[in-house]
């Protein structure tokens, strides 16, 4: 429901106004929260790339990203120790929420030809050298670990650091742990920050007062960055999501591909997840969210079955289409100019990953406590126009 306009002359004033209530707004609250912070989430409830995401634990380069975005890769490559802490982060969230189905046994990154196995093993170097454990495996040490892969599979980059969780228990219980702190959720739509002392945000129900502001707000960010003098670019981009119903559960990594867009991995439940960023329509005024193309459901589910021939007789129970922000493939975190109040937390890619530890080192910055992770590279700074 939208907001309603009666709203208008409420003012909140609390300790930390979180503007976002995705996974990096929620894990910047609970850390205040838990720091004895009064937090106010304001969430817009549109399209969370939280509520659409996969639950994929990433920590190698992917493939994806380099080939669309090759100017960026030096901006990934940079940010690995990043996703390393990030699953660490997210180990400690998983014990916090009691269990979110979190594994941890590595991902693979399928190649089918000696081309592909090149990409990979230039990657893995450059990867080890960021301090991921990687290596590379032929077709008999990876079918050792993966005998349900197809036949045209010729080797693999096994990253250890890899895993995945499920991200409807994981929101689930992070809105239980929020709640059970007292953290307040407002439905509202900011529309303008005012970095005044206190700082302000106007809503289209209510204005809001806080110690700090913190955005969270992922596709939204560029709208409230820009008065605020940072020239940041967050579109949204519309992706693709399957999921089927249960079978045996044999497939234990993180499943990708060295040159196709794919995803794969099975819950615990046995049902399997394949995305990996096949296109979706932009939501428009009649749907609000973003709509599925068929050409992706088909594409994307006939890869998965060449890739793990086993699934193929199971049937697609859902199909559904989000809104990922990747950003510049960096993070973005800390205050939106020194001494200021308002402090932006944009995860930068794989954000699901990075959502936790991008929203407790912004929350920290905002308290004045040491971040779990050193800021500097990841500073709004550099979208300063
Ligand atoms: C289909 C799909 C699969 C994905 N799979 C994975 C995966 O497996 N692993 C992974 O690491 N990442 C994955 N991602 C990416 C990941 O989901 C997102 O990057 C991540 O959830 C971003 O979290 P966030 O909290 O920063 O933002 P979001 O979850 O996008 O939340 C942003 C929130 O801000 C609110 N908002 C925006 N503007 C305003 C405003 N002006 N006022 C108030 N509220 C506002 C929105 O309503 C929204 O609720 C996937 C994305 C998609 C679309």
């Amino acid at each position: 429901m939208p907001p309603k306009p009666c709203w208008r002359a409420r003012v909140t004033e609390t300790d930390l106004l979180v503007i976002g209530g995705g996974i990096t707004g929620q894990s910047a609250a609970l850390f205040a929260a838990q720091a004895g912070a009064r937090v106010t989430i304001v969430d817009a409830q549109r399209n969370a790339g939280s509520h659409a995401n996969a639950g994929s634990l990433h920590v190698q380069m992917q493939s994806r990203f380099l080939r669309l975005n090759p100017h960026l890769a030096d901006n990934l490559e940079s940010s690995l120790p990043l996703y390393l802490s990030a699953v660490t982060a997210w180990e400690a969230l998983d014990t916090r929420l009691g269990g979110v189905e979190l594994t941890r046994e590595g991902g693979l990154m399928l190649a089918e030809d000696e081309a592909q196995l090149d990409f990979l093993r230039q990657k893995a170097e450059r990867e080890t050298r960021k301090g991921l454990d990687v290596e590379i495996l032929d077709r008999d040490e990876l079918f050792s670990l993966a005998p349900w892969l197809g036949e045209a599979i010729a080797g693999a980059e096994l990253c250890r650091n890899e895993g995945k969780l499920n991200p409807l228990v994981a929101n689930r219980k992070m809105r239980g742990a929020l709640g059970s702190l007292g953290v307040e959720h407002v439905h509202d739509r900011i529309t303008r920050i005012e970095e005044g002392s206190p700082p302000t945000a106007e809503g289209e129900g209510a204005t809001y007062s806080a110690g700090a502001i913190l955005v969270a707000a992922a596709w939204g960010a560029e709208a409230l960055a820009k008065p605020l003098g940072l020239t940041i670019g967050t579109p949204p981009e519309p992706l693709h999501m399957n999921i089927t119903e249960a079978g045996d559960y044999r497939i234990r990594h993180l499943v990708q591909h060295a040159e196709r867009p794919i995803t794969l991995k099975q819950f615990r439940s046995g049902q399997v997840v394949i995305g990996g960023g096949w296109d979706a329509n932009l939501a428009s005024a009649e749907s609000r969210a973003p709509t599925i193309r068929r050409q992706s459901l088909l594409g994307n589910v006939a890869l998965a079955s060449r890739i793990a021939p086993g699934i193929a007789g199971l049937r697609v129970l859902r199909t559904w289409a989000g809104y990922n922000t990747p950003v510049d493939g960096k993070a973005t975190i800390g205050p939106v100019r020194n001494g200021s109040r308002v402090f932006l937390a944009l995860p930068g890619d794989a954000g699901y990953t990075l959502g936790p530890i991008t929203g407790q080192a912004a929350a920290a910055l905002s308290l004045g406590t040491d971040p779990p992770i050193d800021p500097a590279p990841y500073s709004p700074a550099r979208w300063r126009s």
